[in-house]
């Protein structure tokens, strides 16, 4: 109507009706639908290769909605040996309460997930690279694996993001976002995301998310689309950032593993090679000197902010062990206490390595 090119904040909760039943362009209530959630929609379904996509209020909500609308009672899911603590939580705290029954699998070995199969097995869930320790799984390998069990491939493609890995493409079936990082990109908004290539599975879960509600407001809706225009540049200097960081962390002394699947020596090299277009811009390492050095590395760098979440244009540095992997301890999915996660940003790398110089000492 008016030819602007950014697509306005519709703060509304209702639409006006021409007689009952009279809906304009099928809007009628905004936890069904928004018109700025719909440019978000449509956005993340394109740019994944979808043919609908599902905005959230956060990654968590996308992915419960998913798991509710899906499985029901005695289904099982195979989840990462690795997999991110909050949906680690989801599924041993939350849906197993409701009898959904979970397995976590080294997703690297595709031996070991055939085997972990059962006739119940709905979902295999995957996460490549893993959040925190970088670990790689052969989306169409799994593909097949699940695929051949009558189960769907779900994989949670927020390290790779959408401009270095196209899950859909590869074979899965549903691909999950915390939009929360790369996609919004700037550390001011939270959220979620479902992109589907199947319009009936589009259909099931659409209706789920308005049946339970978590929706992203149109405010988020707004500021995670323009994170999205950025993305591509974004991940370019994001990956050459991490590859002049992890060369650093590879050579320092007081560094004794670096985990980033652009390294030669990563286990998952290949596999990420094959379906990534670059290797992304999160980086675990661990340190000489146990959990205490881990810990205090933490609080001496001043340019990598300490704090929780990834994904931002500045720089984020954090421990695992005691923060966002919290509520992984004393599970099988516990990571380990000298663990480090860099989350690198976008700024000038002299800067950025120099501070990590200093902080190691
Ligand atoms: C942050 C994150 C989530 C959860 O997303 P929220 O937006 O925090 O709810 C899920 N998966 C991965 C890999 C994440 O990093």
């Amino acid at each position: 109507m008016t030819g602007a090119v950014v697509p306005p904040i519709y703060a509304t909760s209702t639409y006006k009706q021409d007689g009952v039943g009279g809906l304009r362009s099928g809007y009628e209530y905004s936890r069904s639908a928004n018109p700025t959630r719909t440019a978000l929609e449509e956005c993340v379904a394109a740019i994944e290769g979808g043919v609908r996509g599902l905005a959230f209020a956060s990654g968590l909500a996308a992915e419960d909605a998913l798991l509710r609308a899906l499985c029901a009672p005695g289904d099982h899911v195979l989840i990462p040996g690795d997999a991110y603590g909050g949906t680690y939580r989801l599924f041993a705290k939350v849906l197993s309460r409701w009898g959904l029954e979970y397995d976590p699998v080294p997703l690297g070995d595709p031996d070991a997930v055939r085997a972990a199969v059962r006739p119940s097995t709905k979902i295999i869930w995957v996460e490549t690279p893993t959040n925190p320790l970088l670990g790689i799984a052969d989306i169409a390998a799994l593909a097949g694996i699940a695929h051949d069990a009558g189960a769907l491939l779900v994989v949670d493609n927020t390290f790779a993001s959408p401009y270095l890995q196209q899950p859909l493409a590869l074979g899965a079936d549903i691909v999950v976002h915390s939009t929360t990082k790369y996609l919004g990109g700037h550390s001011d908004v939270v959220g979620g995301a479902l992109i589907v290539r199947d319009r009936g599975l589009g259909e099931e879960l659409a209706y789920h998310q308005n049946a339970m509600g978590a929706v992203a407001g149109p405010f988020d809706a707004w500021l995670t689309l323009r994170g999205i225009k950025t993305l591509g540049v974004r991940m370019d200097r994001h990956c050459d950032n991490a590859e002049r960081v992890a060369e650093l962390l590879l050579a320092h002394p007081k560094v004794t593993q670096v985990l980033y699947p652009g390294l030669d020596g990563h286990p998952g090299h290949e596999v990420a090679a094959k379906q990534m277009r670059r290797f992304g811009g999160m980086i675990s390492f661990r340190v000489a000197g146990g959990e205490e050095e881990a810990v205090a590395l933490c609080g001496r760098t001043r340019l990598f902010t300490l704090g929780e979440s990834l994904g931002g244009v500045e720089s984020l540095i954090e421990h695992p062990g005691r923060m966002t992997h919290a509520s992984a301890a004393g599970s099988p999915l516990e990571v380990p206490a000298d663990l480090v996660r860099l989350s690198v940003g976008i700024e000038t790398v002299d800067d950025l390595l120099a501070d990590l110089t200093e902080a190691l000492g």
